[in-house]
């Protein structure tokens, strides 16, 4: 019942081409060349670069923190792994000067 409605549909790009799909941002019909799956849903592709290019600031905050204090906190962490790492060092440099000393005493 669908695929009669689309025989009687064009491609709202190429109107020689029969129209397979209907895209659900614009609602305009398109042949198969002109629509792709996006998210589970056929897209033509004017709206596909349209839904690309929304969806890219979100993209972009999705890897950066959005909240303030969890870029502190990770500060924090890292501050905390780098201050211990480096206290280790510290208890492990004056051990090997001492066990030095054993050796030129
Ligand atoms: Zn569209
Ligand atoms: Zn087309």
């Amino acid at each position: 019942m669908m695929s009669e409605e689309f025989r009687q549909q064009r491609c709202a790009i190429y109107p020689d081409r029969v129209a397979v799909a209907r895209c659900p941002e614009c609602g305009l019909y398109f042949s198969r060349e002109c629509i792709t799956e996006h998210e589970g849903r056929l897209i033509c592709a004017t709206c596909l670069e349209k839904l690309a290019k929304e969806e890219r600031p979100e993209g972009r905050g999705f890897h950066l923190p959005l909240v303030p204090w969890l870029e502190i906190a990770a500060a924090g962490i890292m501050v905390w792994v780098l201050y211990y790492a480096l206290a280790r060092l510290l208890i492990m440099i004056p051990s090997e000067f001492h066990e030095g000393s054993i050796w030129t005493n």
